[in-house]
């Protein structure tokens, strides 16, 4: 069986081709024997075997039925790989995660045009997780390490902070993969927190409140949350003076911990915001 068939472009299928690159990610992903590793979308396998010889078990996701059956092929002796012929985005990740007792080390070179959707599941599952090493494009690299008060930071920076320490390992060129993508990648390492960054009470109120605020980036926070959901039933400057926080400011000045303090305020009086 081989892997050889002309990539699809519909399933963002890059492959990396640079041994230099490779060697980088496992170094970076810095794997232990009694590690449960999960690896989204092992293509061609340019990191799996790697995976597969350093890491305690090694469970592969991929969608592409031709790919999940040569992986499948390749380590049927070894029990210590499984391969789930699926969806990244529709498997219940945490059911998968919790058939094996442990914390598990992400290792990916995402798919471009699933990889914010696909940090959404992990951040889910954070709980589950001692390491993430992933490849995304430049951009979403920068977005996720932007401070406050920039263009690039924004809805995925205050939600996955919450959660995440991260870093920017390194960056990778088009000329490392085949076919080549059109712009550069990072790779970034991602170390989940014991505790969340900042108390927000509800997280389901966090990301209403965080949302909300970067849905009109031209206008005062005031004007963004007025409407929102997470805040009916509330007088708007009763939260804003009870958090200290001005609402004539725009939505992406505010830190994490500004956000926070509006989500807690929110979820200790749910009557008013029932
Ligand atoms: N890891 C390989 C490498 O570094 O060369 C391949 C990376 S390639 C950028 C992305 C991989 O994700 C492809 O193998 C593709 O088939 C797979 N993929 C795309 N969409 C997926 C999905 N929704 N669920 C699981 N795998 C997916």
């Amino acid at each position: 069986m081989s892997s050889n068939r002309r990539p699809l472009k519909s399933l963002g299928q890059n492959f990396l081709v640079d041994q230099n690159v490779i060697e980088r990610i496992i170094q970076v992903a810095d794997i232990r024997p009694d590690d449960a590793v999960l690896e989204i979308g092992p293509g061609r396998g340019a990191l799996t075997d790697h995976l597969a010889q350093r890491a305690g078990r090694l469970v592969l996701i991929e969608f592409d039925h031709a790919l999940a059956a040569y992986h499948r092929e390749r380590h049927k002796d070894n029990p210590r790989v499984t391969v789930l012929d699926a969806d990244v985005l529709k498997v219940d990740l945490a059911a998968i995660l919790s058939e094996i007792p442990a914390q598990w080390n992400v290792v990916a070179n995402l798919p471009y045009n699933i990889s914010t959707e696909v940090l959404f599941r992990l951040l889910e599952v954070h709980d589950r997780l001692s390491r993430m090493t992933l490849m995304l494009q430049k951009e979403v690299g920068d977005r996720l390490a932007a401070p406050p008060d920039c263009s690039e930071y924004g809805v995925t920076t205050v939600l996955l902070g919450l959660w995440f320490d991260i870093r920017r390992s390194f960056i990778v060129h088009p000329g490392s993969f085949h076919p080549r993508p059109k712009i550069d990648s990072a790779v970034l390492t991602f170390i989940p927190l014991e505790n969340p960054r900042a108390e927000v009470g509800s997280e389901e109120i966090f990301r209403s409140v965080v949302k909300a605020s970067f849905s009109m980036r031209r206008k005062t926070l005031a004007n963004c949350l007025k409407s929102a959901e997470c805040t009916a039933g509330i007088g708007l400057e009763t939260l804003l003076k009870a958090c200290d926080i001005d609402g004539r400011r725009r939505g992406e000045t505010l830190s994490l911990e500004e956000f926070a303090r509006l989500s807690l305020w929110l979820s200790q009086h749910p009557s008013q915001n029932a």
